[in-house]
């Protein structure tokens, strides 16, 4: 099946909080040593890392800041000193540090920070003194809307299997399709990446896999630069889908289509048994698909060898089952 190491050039562009990555820079002088961060992330991507609450200057140690809701406007402010608003100045930092980084394929956000928190960041009611967990780090806002088809994730969120597996998936996607540009014939390795990724799309969202199929059926020399947008735009969003068990299943079964001719009665039974054992969710995904890929082994077929369902990405990265 697709062999990752040999095509790529160097490794996928990932942004971290640096308090995660072992860097002292947190209000009290401390960090964080988020293990996967550190271990399976440093080995596989080349990580790019940000601090911003001292690169915009609030030094170390710091008075704790949060995210404060003052009628409706959510600002960020010192904890202990609300009238010190820095939500500008925290702003205007994220758009001069945006302008000068590096294309990046995925970025690891350090949970529950009002600067870095990416999702279900606690934001106080400045009258109520009560507390929601609906906000999002001023830092980690302006990232997504400067680049919304970069994954981001927060690092608690990662400890889930699903979840990490999707972040993964999106990350590899997006190295992927950043190498189109240095190919030496873009639009046939935009081609490319559309024929090697259909098994995926056909498993996140059928709807968007036909429509990504004719966006990429209309692709022409001419249209090439305004075309890979909008397929871009919507593969990402379809990319974020998490498959359930039987959109698997039904992906499975399409791939057991290429095997028809090669198999006896018995090893199809087997792979039917194991398709089920799988949608009843006694086994993992790995299961049906290594008996699979065992066939292909012996009854290649380029255009299911080519395909990333098999291996989106190094399977080191995962949690351990
Ligand atoms: S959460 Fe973000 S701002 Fe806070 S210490 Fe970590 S990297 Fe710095």
């Amino acid at each position: 099946m697709t062999d990752l190491t040999n095509m790529m050039k160097d490794k996928p562009q990932i942004g971290v909080s640096a308090c995660l990555a072992k860097q002292p820079v947190r209000f009290d002088g401390c960090f964080i040593a988020n293990p996967f961060v550190n271990n399976e992330c440093s080995e596989f991507f080349d990580l790019h890392t940000i601090c911003p609450e001292v690169e915009m200057g609030l030094g170390i140690p710091r008075p704790v800041i949060q995210l404060r809701d003052f009628d409706g406007e959510v600002r960020l402010v010192f904890s202990k000193n609300p009238e010190k608003d820095i939500t500008n100045e925290m702003r205007e930092y994220s758009e001069r540090k945006l302008d000068a980084l590096p294309p990046l394929d995925g970025y690891i956000f350090k949970k529950d920070s009002p600067s870095c928190g990416v999702f279900n960041v606690a934001v106080k009611n400045d009258k109520t003194g009560m507390r929601k967990r609906n906000g999002i780090g001023i830092f980690a806002q302006a990232f997504k809307d400067r680049f919304p088809e970069v994954p981001t994730e927060d690092e608690g969120r990662l400890n889930d299997k699903g979840i990490r597996e999707n972040f993964l998936e999106r990350v590899y996607a997006h190295y992927r399709w950043r190498q189109i540009d240095s190919a030496v014939n873009p639009l046939q390795a935009f081609r490319d990446f559309h024929k090697n990724y259909k098994l995926i799309l056909m498993a996140k969202d059928n709807t968007a896999y036909r429509q990504l199929g004719r966006i990429a059926a209309s692709v022409n020399k001419n249209n090439f630069m305004q075309v890979r947008q909008e397929y871009f735009q919507l593969f990402m969003q379809a990319m974020s889908k998490i498959p359930s068990q039987g959109h698997h299943v039904n992906v499975m079964m399409h791939i057991l289509g290429y095997l028809k001719d090669h198999l006896n009665k018995k090893d199809k039974i087997e792979l039917l048994e194991w398709f089920e054992t799988y949608r009843e969710n006694r086994v993992t995904r790995i299961t049906p698909l290594s008996l699979l890929q065992h066939h292909f082994n012996r009854h290649e077929n380029e255009y299911i060898t080519e395909q990333y369902y098999f291996s989106p990405f190094p399977g080191k990265l995962m949690l351990p089952q």
